[in-house]
């Protein structure tokens, strides 16, 4: 039988509530697919800071290693105490170390908008009914982020700043590739976001990517300058498949795509390497606000499974099984309080999870 060993760290606030529920989805998955998941649980962030003194320890770390993937749930406290010693830093030092740490480059958004959801979507009742399936594919260790230098000279008026946007030949055709490779498996489309018009380092990128393009005639291509897709995303979403982009814009244009889709406790995402490894984690926070009482959406925590069973273990069907059950269960109209309105049926964290499971099976 093939064993998986997954590095499991629900972290803060509602991670430890709605990693519960995506591990009960991952063990009837188990049994279905007749494969068997090595959970092993570890401290990150706060639960990690109270136990070790840091947020990210080395035991954890060791346990990463010693994975095939990493599900990771969120960290961060509550928003008054953020510039406390247990909470400072908390994001950076988890997070950012671990991408550091294995070299997590490639940073995958879904973003889809049910459309058993259309009312929870910002966008006008016209284009969200046609609800929208889309994927960020986001550079995550290069770009204007870490290139160097960056920092702050001389006084006064005179005072400057600076950063500097800097990618590679190497750097873009790697995450260019998993574009290409990742819209094989949808609808295969990639749409390049830039900003080739006023940007040496972009005019790069679009050059490079062209040339990746072309080791993907099966794949249809389009450059899209960055201010042209914000604006097309509120007018036409539905016109994406994968979207793909450096670090900075990749950042902005993920989050605005979260945004439109509704409720942050339905989004998933992945973190990958070089080979099958990944971290995949909600998009979504801590959320202090309702941590403990038992109602925060796990949707998001299980699909970040799905997306592990895909991305890491080669288990396409599995997860697309999955996605077929969170639909069913909005199309039945069960729904946290998040995203409940009218009509619907409310429903706890607990049995979410439940219900994930009984459609399963
Ligand atoms: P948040 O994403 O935790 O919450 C924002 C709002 O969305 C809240 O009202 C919350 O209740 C709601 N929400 C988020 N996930 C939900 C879910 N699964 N179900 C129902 N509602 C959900 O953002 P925030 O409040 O700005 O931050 C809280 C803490 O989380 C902070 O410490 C922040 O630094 C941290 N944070 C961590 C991550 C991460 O671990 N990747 C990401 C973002 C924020």
């Amino acid at each position: 039988m093939k064993e998986m060993e997954i590095a499991v760290l629900p972290g803060d606030g509602i991670g430890p509530e709605v990693m519960d529920e995506a591990i009960k989805v991952l063990d009837v998955i188990q049994k279905k697919y007749k494969v068997k998941f090595n959970y092993k649980k570890a401290l990150v962030g706060g639960s990690a800071y109270d136990e070790f003194g840091t947020h990210l320890p080395e035991s954890t770390l060791q346990i990463c290693k010693e994975s095939d993937a990493i599900l990771f749930g969120s960290v961060g406290g509550p928003v008054k105490e953020q510039n406390t010693k247990k909470w400072n830093g908390v994001e950076v030092n988890s997070l950012l170390g671990l991408r550091k740490e294995f070299n997590l480059y490639a940073n995958l958004r879904p973003s889809k908008l049910y459309p058993a959801l259309a009312d929870s979507c910002s966008l006008r009742k016209d284009i969200s009914e046609k609800g929208f399936d889309l994927l960020v594919v986001r550079e995550l260790t290069g770009g204007i982020y870490f290139g160097q230098p960056k920092g702050r000279k001389y006084e006064g008026d005179d005072e400057i700043a600076f950063d500097t946007m800097v990618y590679s030949r190497k750097e873009i055709k790697r995450i260019a590739k998993v574009a290409f490779e990742v819209a094989r498996k949808r609808r295969k489309k990639v749409t390049s976001i830039d900003k080739a018009n006023v940007l040496t380092t972009m005019i790069l990128w679009r050059q490079v990517v062209e040339e990746v393009a072309k080791e993907y005639p099966d794949v249809e291509y389009e450059p899209m300058y960055v201010d042209n897709a914000a604006m097309q995303l509120t007018k036409n979403p539905q016109q994406f498949d994968v979207i793909l982009a450096g670090n900075m814009f990749g950042d902005i244009i993920s989050d605005e795509s979260a945004a439109i889709a509704g409720s942050l406790g339905m989004l998933p995402s992945a973190s990958l390497a070089k080979g099958k490894f990944g971290m995949y984690e909600p998009s979504g926070g801590s959320a202090y606000d309702i941590a403990g009482l038992g109602i925060a959406n796990p949707i998001a925590q299980i699909l970040s499974g799905a997306m592990m069973l895909k991305y890491s273990f080669d288990m396409e069907e599995a997860g697309k099984e999955i996605e077929i059950a969170v639909e069913k269960l909005l199309n039945d109209g069960f729904r946290t309080k998040d995203i409940w309105q009218k009509g619907n049926i409310e429903i706890n964290t607990k049995e979410v999870g439940d219900k994930i499971v009984e459609y399963l099976r």
